[in-house]
């Protein structure tokens, strides 16, 4: 075996070991009982070391110097530089940091669940302490030109800063509060409460599947299941990914469009290139690419009227109580409310991004240690008064909403409003491909949307940065016009504005 082929057999090991670390992880959102807690950050803990220990042992280091793709490999130089990405910034890491850090977060993930649900910040704000002194240990140690966000991020948007992303979302801000100001005298205003009528539970999981197959997620090779918190994971390659959603009997949209954005998720891992199955080139561009997916689908696709022109008249049938007397029109504009709100898993589309800018601010204050971990739930709670005009009733309601910092994901949330704003550039791209796009959602089909998908985007892998791709894709770079554009045209018709 050439370097070459010895490097990728122990990048393949490494994402074996990975996938096993997912299907953990999996289990542990869904169906393991709250005694395993314990045993399984153990488990956690002792998997991630040895995913760091092979990754940056002599060994690697050594065919990373010798590795030489053969030219027949249209992967090899990706791996080859992806290789090297992953192994200087995981060799800055000391493995007894890697495991202290897995295992601290597996517990505080628990100590989080258990907070929210009794509405108790004391409960979980030790751990998030301990989380922000392990997540400043690691910045400190991989380095950074800016500033100890740009360090951790880059795990999950390769490439990007914070000092690149503060002036895109400067313009976001202010787009969207003009915006908002502008629906204050709208003529029209649509009426949401029909989507907290009663939507039997067993009906909406069959809705759920419904839509998700409508949408071509492949239940040959992936599954859907129930979790408190929904996502998407892949248990090693395209051929197993699993999503989760939620159903609350009271509130039709939770199950329906989370299952629509997971299933944009999980439709990018379906599609990832076979030739590079375990490779490092066969993943995921970046986060916000990734966002970028079950955005599109959930929102572009899943609210828009073309796709329910196709499926409001079997969604009345399933809910004939509920959405018996609800028109068309009635229902399209209850999807696409627009209502500053408190959570941001249900925040309307042109709301969201005020929730990424709030968190973006206030980690980056986290971590620079301008904000006590005490004062957080005081300071989160001023910022929703100052950028959404609503103040939380509670913590859970505010600053425990997410399951991110427990996780130690700093640096994580503005992947969610880059992928909102890819998302439209990418849509813009595939219309002006597909010509009658609209027409031919309105008929049901998704299939040649999502086959332009997996050929400009998903084929790739990690073929370029995420700024390359979208500019290559799109002939732009990252710009917030298309999304712009996308808010003025849907939401001025839905307010008559
Ligand atoms: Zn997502």
């Amino acid at each position: 075996m050439s370097a070459y082929e010895q490097l990728l057999e122990r990048f393949r090991d490494i994402s074996r070991l990975g996938a096993s670390l997912a299907l953990l992880d999996w289990d542990q959102e869904t169906y393991m009982p709250s005694g395993g807690v314990e045993g399984r950050a153990e488990q956690i803990a002792l998997l991630s070391a040895l995913m760091h220990e092979k990754l940056t042992s002599d060994e690697t280091g050594a065919l990373l110097e010798r590795a030489e793709p053969g030219r027949s490999d249209a992967f090899g130089e990706t791996n080859v530089r992806e290789a090297r990405r992953q192994y200087e910034r995981e060799k800055k890491l000391p493995t007894d940091l890697v495991r202290r850090t897995a295992q601290a977060s597996a517990v505080a993930k628990s100590a989080w669940a258990k907070a929210r649900g009794k509405d108790d910040f004391a409960e979980f704000a030790p751990h998030l302490s301990t989380l922000i002194e392990l997540k400043r240990e690691a910045a400190d140690l991989i380095g950074f030109e800016g500033e100890r966000y740009d360090a951790l991020m880059d795990e999950f948007e390769p490439g990007m800063t914070a000092a690149a992303i503060a002036p895109v979302f400067a313009e976001l801000r202010t787009f969207t509060s003009d915006f908002l100001k502008s629906l204050e005298d709208a003529p029209r205003s649509p009426d949401d409460s029909i989507l907290t009528r009663v939507y039997p539970i067993d009906v909406q999981a069959r809705v759920s599947r419904r839509l998700a197959a409508a949408l071509n997620f492949d239940f040959e090779r992936g599954r859907c299941d129930e979790s408190a918190h929904p996502f998407c994971t892949s248990i090693g390659g395209p051929g197993d990914v699993r999503i989760t959603t939620r159903y609350l009997e009271r509130f039709l949209s939770s199950s329906m469009f989370g299952t629509m954005h997971e299933v944009g998720h999980a439709l990018y891992e379906q599609g990832l290139p076979r030739e590079a199955l375990f490779a490092p080139a066969g993943e995921a561009v970046s986060l916000g690419i990734h966002e970028s997916q079950s955005r599109l689908w959930e929102n572009l696709v899943g609210r828009s009227l073309a796709f329910w022109n196709h499926h409001y008249a079997a969604l009345q049938q399933d809910f004939p109580e509920a959405l018996g007397d609800v028109s068309l029109d009635a229902f399209y504009g209850a999807i696409n409310a627009v209502k500053p709100s408190l959570i941001r898993v249900e925040a309307d589309e042109v709301t969201y991004n005020l929730h990424i800018v709030l968190r973006f601010e206030l980690e980056r204050e986290l971590l620079e240690g301008k904000l006590a971990v005490n004062d957080l739930p005081e300071r989160w709670n001023e910022s929703m008064r100052e950028m959404l005009g609503v103040v939380p009733d509670c913590n859970a309601n505010g600053c425990l909403q997410d399951i991110h910092w427990s996780m130690g994901a700093f640096g994580y949330f503005p992947t969610y409003a880059l992928g909102n704003l890819y998302a439209c550039q990418l849509f813009d791209a595939a219309r002006a491909a597909l010509g009658d796009l609209d027409e031919q959602i309105s008929r049901g089909e998704t299939q040649p949307l999502l086959n332009w998908l997996r050929e400009n985007v998903h084929a790739h892998g990690k073929r370029y940065e995420a700024a390359e791709l979208v500019e290559r894709v799109t002939g732009k770079p990252l710009s917030m016009a298309p999304f712009a554009t996308y808010v003025r045209e849907k939401f001025g018709a839905v307010y008559g504005v």
